[in-house]
């Protein structure tokens, strides 16, 4: 029996253009920063994959800064050093409460500084909570300059809401916190971890000032990510990790070559093939949603009637239990995630079903699938004749699994 891999959302397979053209990179030597030419070629390898990510999110190469994976990336991002010196002290941080845990932390905002948004119980973040939250920051004044237009005052609120959530694949509606934030004038911050290479042209479908972006969630390898910032006008004054001046002196140390060459050719090959590969994964996805509910008609999809990323599907039966589960049906070759699992392993109640106000027994219940570039319909039988025999056993006994 060949293994059914149905966890897309931890980590994707390596594209095979992208392994052959890491190999080749690590064949080219040298310092990117290096001014000989064996330097030079290394820079333009750098140049050249920059180009073909901005090219995809809709940036341009300078607004990318790569990064060693998405957690740093959203670390970057969340510092009041974005803000000039003279409004740092009154710096907010706003979070979604089902942001990724390096998200959520706040990073090098201190604790007294951030507010958590809550979500609706359809996992979809509130959005008029949030309008009635800044609406004092939007009646302010606007700075006039009698030589300039009218300018929206600058004010030191960071928001970051991602664009869609990894535990349920729920999208959340950015373009209209963005507008409230821009209103408001503060900025947004979107982690886009889950969407890249599901939406195109990220940044301006997001009207974010930052989003952050991972390689390996879409083929690319583990281990790089990057920040990508709107205009030039948004600084980095305080990068999290300083040295030689890499990265337009916004993130220190020699970059990781073969990654980031791995991560262009990811981008280049995701973004020329996502339309089509999207429309065959929701495809699939919903052959895997039907055939559940038909074994298990008392299974809670979450979030099925809200807008979601076609290649998850979030399930619960109650009175199973999730860990249970994902053992169970790796004995029978098949890999997928417990919803709430940390990165520890260990089940518990996922702060994501939580913050929907869903009951902690029915979050231990909570299998996630997510699909992929390598997922075919015999993975979706494989699957259902799987849980048919493991739902069959759980009911006949009448206990959790
Ligand atoms: N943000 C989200 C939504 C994620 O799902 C993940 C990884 O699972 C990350 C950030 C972290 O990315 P990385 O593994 O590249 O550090």
């Amino acid at each position: 029996m060949s293994r059914v891999y149905l966890d897309y959302n931890a980590s994707a397979p390596l594209l095979e253009p992208v392994k052959a053209a890491m190999i080749e990179a690590f064949d080219v030597f040298g310092n990117a920063s290096s001014v000989h030419s064996q330097g030079r070629e290394v820079h333009s390898l750098l140049a050249t994959a920059r180009e073909k990510l901005a090219k995809m999110v809709g940036a341009s190469g300078a607004d990318v800064i790569f990064t060693s994976g998405g957690t740093e990336a959203n670390n970057l991002a969340l510092s009041p050093s974005l803000f000039s010196r003279d409004l740092q002290a009154d710096a907010r941080l706003y979070v979604s409460a089902i942001e990724h845990p390096s998200v959520l932390n706040g990073m090098r905002f201190e604790k007294d500084q951030i507010t958590v948004i809550p979500v609706t119980r359809d996992g979809v973040v509130d959005v008029e909570w949030l309008r009635a939250e800044l609406k004092s920051y939007a009646e302010e004044p606007v700075e006039v300059n009698k030589n300039e237009p009218p300018k929206k005052k600058v004010n030191p609120i960071l928001v970051s809401v991602m664009a869609a959530n990894n535990e349920t694949g729920i999208i959340q509606p950015i373009a209209e916190i963005a507008e409230i934030v821009h209103e408001a004038g503060g900025l947004l911050h979107s982690d886009c971890v889950q969407v890249l290479g599901k939406v195109p042209l990220l940044l301006p479908m997001t009207d974010a000032d930052l989003i952050t972006v991972s390689a390996h969630k879409i083929g690319g390898p583990q281990g790089v990510g990057a920040l990508i910032v709107r205009d030039n006008s948004i600084v980095l004054r305080d990068p999290l990790i300083a040295g030689g001046g890499q990265e337009l002196k916004r993130r220190g140390g020699t970059e990781n070559m073969a990654g980031i060459v791995g991560f262009g050719v990811a981008a280049e090959v995701v973004n020329n093939t996502q339309s089509a590969e999207q429309a065959r994964v929701r495809k699939l996805r919903d052959e895997l949603e039907a055939g559940i509910l038909n074994i298990s008609p008392d299974a809670i999809v979450f979030g099925k009637d809200q807008e979601r990323l076609g290649h998850v599907c979030c399930f619960a039966v109650p009175g199973f239990s999730a860990e249970t589960q994902v053992i169970q049906f790796d004995l029978m070759n098949i890999c997928l995630s417990s919803g709430s699992a940390c990165s520890s392993g260990k089940v518990e109640h996922s702060h994501v079903l939580k913050a929907m106000a869903v009951k902690e027994n029915l979050s231990h219940a909570a299998l996630r699938i997510s699909l992929g570039s390598q997922s075919g319909s015999s993975d979706v039988t494989q699957f259902l004749k799987a849980w048919e025999s493991i739902y069959t056993r759980v009911k006949k006994r009448g206990c959790a699994a």
